[in-house]
C-alpha cells in the first residue's frame, strides 16, 4: 500500500513502534496513526438525573453523526469492563490507519494497557439485562478521522485500501482472483472506506464497464499478473521438488537392491518404502532369530563397508 507523505492530512504523525511482528503482518502495518480521545460513560437511567444526563449525551453523539454499536455486555455487572482501562477523564489514544472501517478503529499499542492495541468504536454501548443501565464508550471525531475515512477508498470485493489521492475508479488488486466471477465486477468499484452499508456503490458507465471487463478478461487469462506469476512459480517449485524426491527414492532403491544382490541377500522379503526412504527386511514374513542374525552379518560384513542405507528388520 502506498503511504501518504507526512503532513498531508492534518493530525497525522509517524513513528509508532513496539507492534508485534505478527500483528504488523496481519494489518499490513502502516505507520500512520491518528490521535483522538476515548471516553466512557455509565448511567443508571432509573434515576431521573442520570436519565437526563444520558439523554443529553445521546443527543450530542447523534448530532455528531455517530451511530451506536450495541453489544451484549460480557460482564453483566454494569461496569463495561472491556473499557476499564479508560480513566474517568478520558484517555488520549492513537488509531491505526492500515484498515479503515465505517464505525470502528484498531488502536496502536497502548502503553501499560495493551501491547496489541484494542478495537474501539466511534460509539459502542453494552446491553445489560437491566435495561436501565447505560454503559459504553465513544471517540472524539477529529477532522483527521473524518478526512481519512472519506479519502481512503476501499474495494467492495477484496477490501483492498487505496490511500487518499489515488485516482483509481475500481480495484485492480483482485482482478485475477480465482473466485471473482464477471457478474461481481461492480463490487470492485471503489467507495470511501468510511461509507456505511446503506451507501450506494457508484454505477459505472457503459464505457467504463467495458474497460473493466476487458481488464478482467486479461487478468484472468493472460496470467502475467503478479498473483498468476506467483501461482505458476509455486507450481514449478512443486513439480521440481516432487521430481527430485522421486529420483532420490528411485536411486536409493536401485543402489540398495543392487548392493543386496551383490552381497547375496535375497530381495524376496525386503521392500523399500518411498515415504520413509528406508528398507524393511521381513516385511512379508517376519524373520526368525537365526535368519535375523545371518542377515545382520550379511549387512555388516567384516571385510567390507556395511549396507549404506537406513533399514528396519521385522522379526518374530
Ligand atoms: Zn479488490
Amino acid at each position: 500500500m502506498d503511504v501518504q507523505a507526512p503532513g498531508m492530512v492534518p493530525g497525522l504523525f509517524f513513528g509508532r513502534v513496539n507492534i508485534s511482528a505478527r500483528r504488523a503482518s496481519n494489518l499490513h502495518m502502516n505507520a500512520q496513526t491518528l490521535e483522538t480521545t476515548i471516553r466512557t460513560y455509565y448511567y443508571d437511567t432509573s434515576k431521573p438525573a442520570e436519565a437526563e444526563q444520558y439523554a443529553r449525551l445521546v443527543a450530542r453523539l447523534l448530532k455528531g453523526g455517530r451511530r451506536c454499536f450495541a453489544t451484549l455486555s460480557e460482564c453483566g455487572a454494569g461496569k463495561g469492563y472491556r473499557y476499564t482501562w479508560v480513566p474517568k477523564r478520558g484517555k488520549t489514544i492513537e488509531l491505526e490507519t492500515a484498515c479503515i472501517f465505517d464505525n470502528q478503529w484498531n488502536t496502536a499499542p497502548i502503553p501499560k494497557v495493551s501491547a496489541q492495541g484494542h478495537r474501539v468504536f466511534d460509539w459502542a454501548e453494552d446491553v445489560f439485562p437491566n435495561r436501565d443501565i447505560k454503559s459504553g464508550h465513544y471517540l472524539k471525531q477529529t477532522d483527521a478521522m473524518k478526512a481519512i475515512r472519506k479519502s481512503t477508498l476501499k474495494c467492495g470485493w477484496c477490501g483492498h485500501h487505496y490511500p487518499g489521492g489515488h485516482t483509481a475508479i475500481w480495484c485492480t488488486a483482485c482482478l485475477d482472483g480465482p473466485d471473482l466471477e464477471e457478474k461481481l465486477l461492480p463490487l470492485l468499484v471503489l467507495m470511501p472506506a468510511g461509507a456505511s452499508h446503506n451507501d450506494t456503490r457508484p454505477v459505472l458507465s457503459a464505457d467504463d464497464l467495458a474497460v473493466l471487463v476487458a481488464d478482467y478478461v486479461q487478468a484472468q487469462t493472460v496470467g502475467k499478473h503478479s498473483r498468476a506469476v506467483a501461482h505458476k512459480a509455486r507450481q514449478r517449485r512443486d513439480v521440481l521438488a516432487k521430481a527430485k524426491r522421486t529420483i532420490a527414492c528411485a536411486t536409493m532403491e536401485r543402489d540398495g537392491k543392487i548392493w543386496l544382490l551383490d552381497h547375496d541377500v535375497s530381495l524376496d522379503n525386503v521392500i523399500f518404502y518411498d515415504h520413509t526412504q528406508r528398507f524393511s527386511f521381513g516385511w512379508r514374513t517376519p524373520l526368525s532369530a537365526d535368519v535375523e542374525t545371518a542377515l545382520v552379518e550379511a549387512l555388516k560384513p567384516l571385510d567390507a563397508p556395511e549396507f549404506p542405507f537406513p533399514y528396519d528388520i521385522q522379526s518374530v
